[in-house]
Parts: C-alpha cells; sequence; structure tokens
C-alpha cells in the first residue's frame, strides 16, 4: 500500500515537474515577441512622502497581458533574466517609465520635481553599455539624471562587483541615483552599502507586514533604519498597507512609503488621478488639523 502510494506520489511530482518546465520553455519563446506585439506594459507605483502626502516618485514595475492572460512578473522576469531577454525588456520599461515621467513633470504642477525609479537586474547592470543606455534614455526624453532612480538588489553587490562597480559610477556621474530593493532578504553587509554609492535602501514588505504587532519585525526595521541614518542613506518602507504600519515608520523615523495603504500599481492613465488622490488626502488633513482649537 505504501509502495502504490509513493508511485502516485512519484507520478504527480513528474506531472507537475513536467508542466513547470513546459510553462517555461512557452514563457520564454512567447516572451521574445511580446514586447514587439505590445504585450508588455507598465505599472506605476506612488513613492509617497507621509503623512504630507506629496508623491515623490513612482516606481515602474512591469506587467505582461498575454491574450487574457496575466503573467506575474516574478514569473517572467526570472525567465527573463536567465534567457537574456532582460535586456530589450528593461530598456523598454526604462524608455516608458522616463516617457510618463517627463509627461508628468511637465503637465502636473505638484510632479515637477517627480522621479522615476526603475528594477534593474544584474544582467542588465553587468553589461557594458548599460550606463550608456540610460544616458540615452534621460536624453531622448529631456530628463536630468536626477529624474531617475535605479533599484538594484543586494546580489548585485556581491556578484561580479568590478562590471557593477564600474556602472554604477557612471551612473553616478550622471546624478542617476541608486537604491537596494527588497533590503534585509539577501546577505548584504554593511561594508557593500559603504563600498557602492547607494542613496536608498528599501525596507523589504516581509518586515513591514509584521511591524505593528510582530516585536523581532519591529526591531528589525528599527535597526535598519538607524543604520541607514548612520550611513547618510534615505530609506523607503515598501508593502505598507495599513495606517498603523505607517504611523509605527513615522515613530521610527522613515517617512517615505509605497504600498496598498496609498496605492497600488496602476496604470499610466490613472496615474494622474492616483498622485491627486493621495495629495488630497493631505489636503483634508490639514484642513482638519487648522479647524481644530
Ligand atoms: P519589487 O521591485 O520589490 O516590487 C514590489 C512588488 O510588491 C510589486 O510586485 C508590487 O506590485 C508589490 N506591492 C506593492 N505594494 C504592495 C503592498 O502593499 N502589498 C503587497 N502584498 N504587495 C505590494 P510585482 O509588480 O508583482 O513585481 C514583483 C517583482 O518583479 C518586483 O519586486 C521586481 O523585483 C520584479 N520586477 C517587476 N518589474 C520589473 C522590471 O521591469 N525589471 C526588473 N528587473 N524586475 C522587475
Ligand atoms: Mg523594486
Ligand atoms: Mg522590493
Ligand atoms: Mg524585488
Amino acid at each position: 500500500r505504501s509502495k502504490e502510494t509513493g508511485r502516485d506520489a512519484i507520478t504527480v511530482f513528474d506531472t507537475s515537474m513536467r508542466e513547470r518546465i513546459e510553462r517555461r520553455v512557452e514563457i520564454e519563446r512567447t516572451l521574445r515577441t511580446a514586447i514587439e506585439r505590445g504585450e508588455i506594459g507598465v505599472a506605476y507605483q506612488p513613492v509617497v512622502s507621509w503623512p504630507d502626502g506629496r508623491v515623490l516618485g513612482v516606481e515602474a514595475l512591469a506587467r505582461w497581458t498575454k491574450g487574457t492572460e496575466r503573467v506575474a512578473p516574478t514569473e517572467f522576469i526570472d525567465v527573463a533574466e536567465e534567457s537574456g531577454l532582460i535586456i530589450p525588456l528593461g530598456a523598454f520599461v526604462l524608455d516608458e517609465a522616463l516617457r510618463q515621467v517627463a509627461w508628468m513633470r511637465a503637465n502636473i504642477p505638484s510632479a515637477k520635481d517627480m522621479y522615476a525609479s526603475v528594477n534593474v537586474s544584474p544582467r542588465q547592470l553587468q553589461s557594458d553599455d548599460f550606463a550608456d543606455i540610460v544616458a540615452e534614455t534621460l536624453h531622448r526624453h529631456h530628463l536630468p539624471g536626477g529624474a531617475l532612480f535605479l533599484e538594484i538588489t543586494e546580489s548585485v553587490m556581491m556578484g561580479d562587483t568590478l562590471a557593477a562597480a564600474s556602472a554604477m559610477t557612471a551612473l553616478t556621474s550622471l546624478d542617476v541615483r541608486l537604491s537596494v530593493d527588497d533590503f534585509g532578504t539577501g546577505f548584504s553587509s554593511l561594508s557593500y552599502l559603504k563600498r557602492f554609492p547607494v542613496d536608498v535602501v528599501k525596507i523589504d514588505r516581509s518586515f513591514v507586514s509584521g511591524l505593528a504587532h510582530d516585536e523581532s519585525d519591529a526591531s528589525l526595521v528599527a535597526a535598519i533604519i538607524k543604520m541607514a541614518n548612520a550611513l547618510g542613506l534615505a530609506t523607503i518602507a515598501e508593502g505598507v498597507e495599513t495606517h498603523e504600519q505607517a504611523r509605527r515608520l513615522i515613530e521610527l523615523g522613515c517617512t517615505k512609503m509605497q504600498g496598498y495603504l496609498f496605492s497600488a500599481p496602476v496604470p499610466m492613465g490613472e496615474l494622474v488621478e492616483t498622485v491627486q488622490a493621495i495629495g488630497g488626502r493631505t489636503t483634508s488633513f490639514d484642513r482638519r488639523r487648522r479647524c481644530a482649537p
């Protein structure tokens, strides 16, 4: 009996394994043409200064609609990295994000200093012409380097550091700023933060989620903020979903945040309205405060 169960288990395993591989192959095959077919889009999530409600920037997040199906970024970004398709995909997201931010800066008074924050994979940062592509794209949209943040992961600082370090230096001389994404989930150490020209640490959502009820998460977040301050770095908290989390973050000294509390990533067409709605919340706070005795 137990033998049979074992064999069934193996069959199930084989099937799901095969399905996973087939799906990966299918994703790689269709991703090649997805950009040209216009299936790839970009969603934008505001980075908010809180509680004043200023939208400092927007993070660009790739979206893929394949027929009626939406493929999750966590699924296709991995495939793109392994296949090298992240190079054209990344260039596309960068171009779209800068176009959008140039438009926002020119047309929305409260957004005249807004920046785009674009995720960059290790493979892009290690390619020879990455800094040139960034410079060209900024130039094409008539934007200064200060209109762009690039989000790198801790693994970039640990990997082939020579190529990545020279790209980072070139980017810094363009005034492009760098942030470390998902901070605390990798193996980075303080020495990396000191060695690389990083400006911002993004505190990973997994620590933020427990902030209001888990003492160890709260201590971790407090430690990250202290450490960042000591190194002269700013912090942005990711995945803020509740007012209680936002309140704790402010107490701990982190006043820049992203998350569903303010807005999920939205398509380009909803960005203006979203930015104004976030700012509008503050206006009502201020009004209340002014009326208070
Ligand atoms: P990330 O850069 O850390 O982006 C944050 C992710 O958290 C996004 O998932 C966003 O939709 C989600 N998120 C934001 N606020 C909340 C919240 O309050 N609660 C929860 N539960 N989730 C929240 P998304 O869009 O699925 O992207 C996943 C990851 O895929 C990104 O993580 C990033 O590492 C990668 N990615 C997305 N677009 C690109 C891209 O253009 N290039 C590269 N290299 N990577 C990308
Ligand atoms: Mg990111
Ligand atoms: Mg992140
Ligand atoms: Mg990430």
